[in-house]
């Protein structure tokens, strides 16, 4: 049985074809630049070469059907036809207070999501794209929505609610919602089995550090803080994004710099972040270089970058009342060895103490605790996309 994964941008359009039983991936790729010019296939059959296919892709509907013809494809696909494709699985960034868990979507679920898009307007709208294509090219597959935030719905009120007037948020839902929920779940269920232990006995604080960025507390399996709020741009400092800032800051600038409000939320989504404390880049392998070579500011975002985490992990683990992991994961987290060092240098008096030498590790699942840690840290790979195939599967099943 394989499920298509997708996940879809405004211009792009990725997607996984996985297979249930043994959670192969057969195909992936990516259609990029989709509406724009020259769009572009990047598609990759397991065990070959990516191939490049130019094809023109006016909308997502279009790019679906070029996505068929390469699954389909003699040479480098991997399918007969279409009726090799069980279900799909839609990642949504935001389900509101409405979905606490992924549905099979039917006309009501769609237009919930819909009514989400005032609370993830740059999100939702693609999401929603990806879905109504696929429905047109697929009618007869059943697909489920696997939400972003569906997660973190099990924080408690004082966790998520601001200090603002309470009808701001009855008025507009105005909450902490918390987002990366499907990479944050699935890190902390592979965490319990690499712990040997039930993930409804353990804390953890799962550190996903990609461009954007964000920490969870989980307690016995449920997220009870994230980093996160009403949208992505709280919490740490991302590799565009500003993260959590003194909100008068905002008022400050647009006096100041003569902003309107989309300037200025363009300012705190793209320009800031360690991009904008190091002038140099908002990838970390290049400010790490740049830091090698003396750059002052390359090295003070990566000192801004480590202290925020490090201070989230102290946070969480006062809200936990203890840990017993710290997972790191995502491109950074995963492959980053300077970033998860000087993270954890400082934690030792948690029990958090990590070997240097088993924090060489890359791209792997590793205990790099070192022996006389008593609390673990952990490198585990996130897998979004099989995430959602096996929620997809679960419910199809049903
Ligand atoms: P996104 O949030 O866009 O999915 P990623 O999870 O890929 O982003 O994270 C991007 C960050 O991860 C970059 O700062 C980059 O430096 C780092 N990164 C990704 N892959 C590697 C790698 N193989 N080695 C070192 N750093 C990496």
């Amino acid at each position: 049985m394989n499920i298509l994964v997708i996940n879809t941008g405004s211009s792009s359009l990725k997607y996984q074809l996985i297979d249930a039983k043994n959670e192969n991936v057969l195909a992936k790729g990516l259609c990029d630049r989709i509406g724009i010019e020259e769009p572009l296939l990047k598609h990759c059959k397991a065990g070959m070469d990516p191939v490049l296919i130019k094809c023109a892709m006016k909308d997502h509907e279009i790019a679906l059907n070029e996505v068929i013809k390469a699954l389909t494809d003699k040479k480098y696909g991997v399918i007969k036809d279409m009726s090799e494709i069980s279900a799909v699985g839609h990642r949504v960034v935001h389900g509101g207070e409405e979905f606490h868990d992924s549905v099979i979507i039917d006309d009501r679920v769609m237009q919930t999501i819909k009514n989400c898009i005032e609370l993830a307007p740059l999100h939702n709208p693609p999401n929603i794209t990806g879905i109504e294509a696929c429905k047109k090219v697929m009618p007869d597959k059943p697909m489920v929505a696997v939400f972003d935030t569906a997660f973190h719905q099990t924080m408690p009120r004082y966790a998520y609610l601001y200090a603002l007037p309470y009808e701001i948020y009855e008025k507009y839902g105005v909450r902490k919602y918390g987002f990366h929920g499907t990479s944050h779940k699935y890190v902390s269920q592979r965490a319990a089995a690499m712990l040997g232990r039930p993930l409804s006995e353990l804390k953890l604080v799962t550190c996903h550090l990609g461009n954007g960025a964000s920490i969870c507390a989980v307690k016995y399996g449920r997220s009870v803080d994230t980093s996160m709020g009403f949208t992505p741009l709280a919490g740490l400092a991302m590799g565009t994004r500003s993260g959590t800032i003194d909100p008068a800051v905002i008022s400050y600038l647009m006096d100041k710099e003569k902003m309107n409000i989309r300037e200025v939320n363009d300012y705190l989504n793209k320009k800031s972040g360690v991009l904008g404390i190091s002038g140099v880049s908002s990838d970390f392998r290049d400010i790490q270089a740049a830091a090698e070579t003396g750059n002052d500011r390359a090295k003070l975002a990566i000192e801004i970058f480590c202290y925020r985490v490090r201070k989230y992990i102290g946070e969480y683990a006062a809200v936990l009342g203890g840990m017993d992991a710290v997972v790191f994961t995502a491109g950074i987290g995963e492959n980053n060895v300077m970033i998860r060092e000087k993270t954890m240098k400082g934690l030792e008096f948690l029990g958090a103490v990590i070997d240097p030498v088993k924090n060489e590790a890359k791209g792997v699942e590793t205990d790099i605790s070192a022996d006389n840690a008593t609390i673990r840290t952990l490198i585990i790979p996130t897998n979004e996309e099989l995430a959602i195939a096996r929620e997809t599967l679960v419910l199809i099943s049903k």
